[in-house]
């Protein structure tokens, strides 16, 4: 049995065996043969084998993601079939009297160069199968296994580097139990993807990839970040308890589904719940969300190999904002960039993705894909109380030019006689220490402030939100951060709007008390925590949070101001 320790990322606990899910070592180098038959049909047969094998997952992938991911692997059966291709591996084999592994990745580069110079975006795509589809050939010539996600059909934890959003995407949601990974922290996307899933989840482990077989049979405890391996009898049923006691916690939580969210003393504020996808609708319902705090858009953009058309987009907000009726649903436009990429944007390769051309700052650019987007959301306005937040804004002025497009096809679509709610409200995501530090002059100019501590903490620290070596600089309560998100509120409410967070420490227990006592109005988070944060508010009480937050902002350190709100919970 061994345990390893990493960063609780989402709650719960299951049981599950291993699925690793790491690319192997597929490097090869040139050998002179002696038998050019005997090394013809080694290579025959792994081409063999990788085509039985495609057509399986092709079926799968059919069954559990739908016919778009099916089409990728129809499109890697063509080249395995493809007389060119197979036929010059062959000749260089029997030519150079090469091994097949080194042939194999010979022809596949001198393909991959031809489709990637090639004036054509659909032929330039076609690259990357003949990349995929020569890694799983080269993989069976060298006797290594290859990761499928879309074969998995039983219960397992996935066990990865790191997920990236579109790897999520790919995996059977029915089948996967939790997922540990190498690196990441509580913010990063694999993270929040896991808590919308709601399956439990452990990140920045370190190196958890390295110490786990396939099939190992795990527990992976999200409550407090540990994975145990081939754990004993004794162990299994720790966990089997500490399970009991957590599900027996959210039974009682439950009974606030319906209440609203007040203070002891009775002062209410707004519980609301971040999403990814319509479909994250229905865990706002089961878990009391109030509105929506932050609908993240560019999920619709991904796990796909063309932007989003104007009508899907509508379908999607419209679906949202009628799902949540008179609720607020704040709708973030396109944020990409940092750990969520668009291949197919093909966007310059930059040495700092999180401080580089993303979000805001690739909308005011590139108008077209913007203007689509405002345009889906000013029609979808009439569906519901719609307010749009845009992202990563660092400068007034930002602020102003996406505010003038977003009037600027407003009045289009009146004088297209389109329907266009005169009831939108718009607001900026504060995640940007700038914008922080002068949120006083914002507030006279946007109708909301929603802060984003993610991005802000990750910003104020310089401490990259991915890294688990800097995490110990993440720190949404160091006094710094405290202070900013004091302005920010106060700033706002003098101007007489609201202020929301939807960071991950809107949700977080131990910032919860701070919040209350800032005066914060709306709380946004993982659907899953909302029950949890309602019943701690009942317990808390306004006048004693504002005491502990003129202390807070006070201290010198993370640690002091954890030990208050202790004291001052308790
Ligand atoms: C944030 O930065 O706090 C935020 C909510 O946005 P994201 O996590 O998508 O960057
Ligand atoms: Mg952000």
């Amino acid at each position: 049995m061994l345990e390893l320790k990493g960063i609780a990322a989402s709650q719960g606990i299951s049981f599950a065996k291993a699925y690793i899910f790491v690319e192997p070592n597929l490097s090869v180098s040139e050998k002179k043969i002696s038998n050019v038959s005997e090394e013809v049909a080694k290579f025959d047969s792994a081409v063999e084998i990788s085509k039985k094998e495609l057509s399986i997952i092709k079926d799968k992938a059919l069954e559990n993601l739908g016919a778009d991911k099916a089409a990728i692997f129809e499109a890697h059966l063509l080249i395995l079939d493809d007389p060119e291709f197979i036929g010059t591996v062959r000749t260089d084999i029997e030519s150079k009297e090469i091994n097949a592994e080194y042939a194999l990745k010979e022809t596949s580069d001198m393909f991959v160069s031809m489709f990637e110079a090639m004036d054509n975006e659909y032929m330039k795509e076609r690259a990357a199968d003949i990349r995929d589809v020569s890694k799983r050939v080269l993989a069976h010539l060298l006797g290594v296994d290859l990761p499928n996600p879309s074969l998995i059909d039983e219960e397992v934890i996935v066990i990865a580097e790191d997920l990236t959003p579109s790897d999520t995407a790919q995996l059977n949601k029915k089948f996967v139990k939790g997922f540990a990974t190498n690196i990441g922290g509580r913010t990063s996307h694999s993270a929040i993807m896991a808590r919308s899933l709601e399956i439990p989840a452990v990140v920045g482990t370190g190196n958890i990839t390295e110490q786990i077989n396939n099939g190992d049979n795990l527990i992976i405890d999200g409550l407090d970040g540990v994975v145990v391996v081939n754990p004993t009898e004794d162990v299994v049923a720790h966990y089997e308890q500490k399970l009991a006691d957590f599900e027996a916690k959210k039974v009682e939580w439950a009974k606030l589904l319906t209440e609203k969210t007040v203070s002891k003393d009775g002062h209410e504020v707004i519980l609301a719940a971040n999403i990814g996808t319509p479909a994250d609708l229905e865990g706002v319902k089961n878990n009391g969300g109030e509105a929506i705090g932050l609908y993240r858009t560019e999920f619709l953009y991904m796990g796909r190999d063309q932007l989003p058309t104007e009508e899907e987009q509508f379908e999607a907000y419209k679906t949202v904002l009628e799902g949540m009726g008179d609720k607020p649903v704040v709708v973030r436009t396109l944020d990409i960039g940092g750990d969520k990429e668009l291949p197919y944007l093909d966007l310059p390769k930059e040495m700092n993705p999180f401080l580089g051309f993303r979000a805001i700052r690739l909308c005011l650019e590139q108008k077209d894909l913007f203007r689509t987007q405002l345009r889906a959301l000013l029609r979808a306005s009439v569906y519901g109380k719609l307010c749009v937040m845009f992202p990563m804004i660092a400068t007034l002025q930002e602020f102003r030019d996406a505010k003038s497009m977003f009037l600027e096809e407003k009045d289009k679509l009146i004088a297209e006689g389109i329907n266009v709610s005169d009831d939108i409200e718009l607001g900026i995501m504060v995640e940007i220490p700038s914008t922080a530090v002068i949120a006083d002059l914002f507030a006279k100019e946007v109708d909301f402030f929603s802060i984003g501590t993610n991005d802000l903490v990750q910003y104020t620290m310089a401490a990259d939100r991915m890294s688990e070596k800097v995490s110990y600089l993440y720190q949404p309560y160091n006094p710094a951060i405290l202070r900013l998100i004091k302005n920010v509120i106060e700033a706002s409410h003098k101007e007489g709007k609201w202020t929301g967070m939807c960071g991950e420490m809107g949700g977080d227990p131990l910032a919860i008390p701070l919040l209350l006592g800032m005066g914060l109005d709306e709380f946004s988070m993982s659907a899953t925590s909302i029950l949890q944060a309602r019943s701690q508010i009942k317990n808390l009480e306004v006048p004693k949070m504002k005491e502990l937050v003129e202390k807070a902002i006070d201290c010198s350190t993370t640690e002091e101001v954890l030990e208050l709100v202790e004291k001052y919970t308790k």
